[in-house]
C-alpha cells in the first residue's frame, strides 16, 4: 500500500494529528476489519462519496474503500542530519514512505513550548527540510568517488549516474531539495534509486488553533502562499478538533462540524490530498457482492491495475470490461450501460481513468 510518513518539529501537533487517524481507523475496523493499527502506523479508509454511489446501485452487501497508511515519525529535531536526536532512526524511518506530510505549528499558546522559541512556520519548514536536504548531500557525497571511478572504466550506466548524481548536488548545495531536479523520464528509475528524502513530494499540514479551523490564520495563509509557490500542497486543520471528532459517531460528527462552520473533517481533507499528493487514482470493481475502490498510480496501463487484484489478472490478462462513473451512474448500472453502448472492451495498451467501473477477463 503506499504510506504517508507524518513528520514536524516537536511540540506542533504530530501526535495528537496521528491519534485522530488512529482514533478514526479504530472507529472504521469495525466496518472495515483490514483497518490495523500499530503504534506508529495508521491505515486508513480513503473517503469516497462514488463508492457508497455505486454500491447502492448495484445492492452490494459490503462496501470496501481503499485505503492509505499514516506512519508517525517522532524525533526530528535540528540537527538530525548529523544524529542528533533519534535523528537517523527518523531519516531512515522516512526512507520508507512514498510522501511527507509535514505538520506545522500554526497555533499560539503560550503554556506551549515552541522548540524554537517562537511560532514561525516558515522557519520552521526551513529548519526541517534542511535536515532533510543535508542528509541527502552527506548520501550523495559518499557516491561521487565511486561513482567517478567506474565512469572513468568507461562504465556507461554509472557515467549516467554521475551526471544525475552531480546535477542533484548543485541543487542541493544551493539549498534546494531533490525533488526540483530536472530529470528526463529514463532517469526517473536511476533518481528513485538514489532514495533521496528531500525528493519525496510534501504536504504541508498547517494545526491552527480551533477558533481558525473554518478560516486558516495569518501563519497558516503565510504556508500556503509557500506551497503555491513550490507547487506543493497545503491542508489547514486543528488537530485538537480532529481528535475530538475522532470520537463521535457519524451523526453526532455531521452536527459537530456544522456548528464549528466546516464541511467535512480535516481528516477526510488530509487523507484525500495525501492521495493526490502521490498522483493516485480509483478504480472500482461493483458487484452484488462487493462495491470495491482500488488505488493505481496515475497513468496506469489495464493489465498492471488488475494486477492489484491479483497478479493472475495481471499474467493472464485478456481485457477489462469498462464503464465510466458517470455513465454507470447516469444509466443505473452494469446493465442499463451495456444497453446504452457505454461498456467498452478494453485491451492490454489501456490507460486506466478515474473512477472507471472495470471487469477484468483473464485466462488461468
Ligand atoms: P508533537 O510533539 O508534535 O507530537 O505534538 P503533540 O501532538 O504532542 O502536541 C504538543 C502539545 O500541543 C500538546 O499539549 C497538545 O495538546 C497541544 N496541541 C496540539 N494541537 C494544538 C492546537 O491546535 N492548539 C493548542 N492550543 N494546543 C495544541
Amino acid at each position: 500500500g503506499f504510506k504517508c510518513g507524518i513528520v514536524g518539529l516537536p511540540n506542533v501537533g504530530k501526535s495528537t494529528l496521528f491519534n485522530a487517524l488512529t482514533e478514526t481507523a479504530a472507529a472504521q475496523a469495525a466496518n472495515y476489519p483490514f483497518c490495523t493499527i500499530e503504534p506508529n502506523v495508521g491505515e486508513v479508509a480513503v473517503p469516497d462519496p462514488r463508492l457508497d454511489k455505486l454500491s447502492a446501485i448495484a445492492k452490494s452487501a459490503q462496501i470496501i474503500p481503499t485505503r492509505l497508511t499514516f506512519v508517525d515519525i517522532a524525533g526530528l529535531v535540528r540537527g538530525a542530519s548529523k544524529g542528533e536526536g533519534l535523528g537517523n532512526q527518523f531519516l531512515a524511518n522516512i526512507r520508507e514512505v512514498d510522501a511527507i506530510a509535514h505538520v506545522v505549528r500554526c497555533f499560539e499558546d503560550s503554556d506551549i513550548t515552541h522548540v524554537e522559541g517562537k511560532i514561525a512556520p516558515l522557519a520552521d519548514i526551513e529548519t526541517i527540510e534542511t535536515e532533510l536536504m543535508l542528509a541527502d548531500l552527506d548520501s550523495l557525497e559518499k557516491r561521487v568517488d565511486n561513482l567517478s571511478k567506474k565512469a572513468k572504466g568507461n562504465d556507461k550506466d554509472a557515467k549516467e549516474q554521475l551526471d544525475l548524481v552531480n546535477r542533484t548536488l548543485v541543487l542541493l548545495r544551493d539549498g534546494k531539495p531533490a525533488r526540483l531536479v530536472e530529470r528526463k523520464a529514463e532517469e526517473e528509475r536511476a533518481f528513485s534509486m538514489l532514495g533521496l528524502l528531500s525528493s519525496k513530494p510534501v504536504l504541508y499540514v498547517c494545526n491552527v488553533e480551533e477558533g481558525s479551523a473554518a478560516t486558516g490564520n495569518s501563519f497558516s495563509k503565510a504556508v500556503e502562499e509557500q506551497a503555491a509557490k513550490e507547487g506543493a500542497v497545503a491542508v489547514v486543520i486543528s488537530a485538537k478538533i480532529e481528535s475530538e471528532i475522532a470520537t463521535l459517531s457519524r451523526e453526532e460528527r455531521v452536527d459537530f462540524l456544522e456548528t464549528l462552520g466546516l464541511e467535512e473533517a480535516g481528516l477526510d481533507r488530509l487523507i484525500r490530498a495525501g492521495y493526490t499528493l502521490l498522483d493516485l487514482i480509483t478504480y472500482f470493481t461493483v458487484g452484488p457482492k462487493e462495491a470495491r475502490a482500488w488505488t493505481i498510480h496515475r497513468g496506469t496501463k489495464a493489465p498492471a491495475a488488475a494486477g492489484v487484484i491479483h497478479t493472475d489478472f495481471e499474467k493472464g490478462f485478456i481485457r477489462a470490461e469498462t464503464i465510466a462513473y458517470e455513465d454507470y451512474v447516469a444509466l443505473n448500472g452494469e446493465a442499463g450501460a451495456r444497453d446504452a453502448g457505454k461498456l467498452r472492451l478494453e485491451g492490454k495498451e489501456y490507460t486506466v481513468a478515474d473512477g472507471d467501473v472495470m471487469h477484468f477477463r483473464f485466462n488461468t
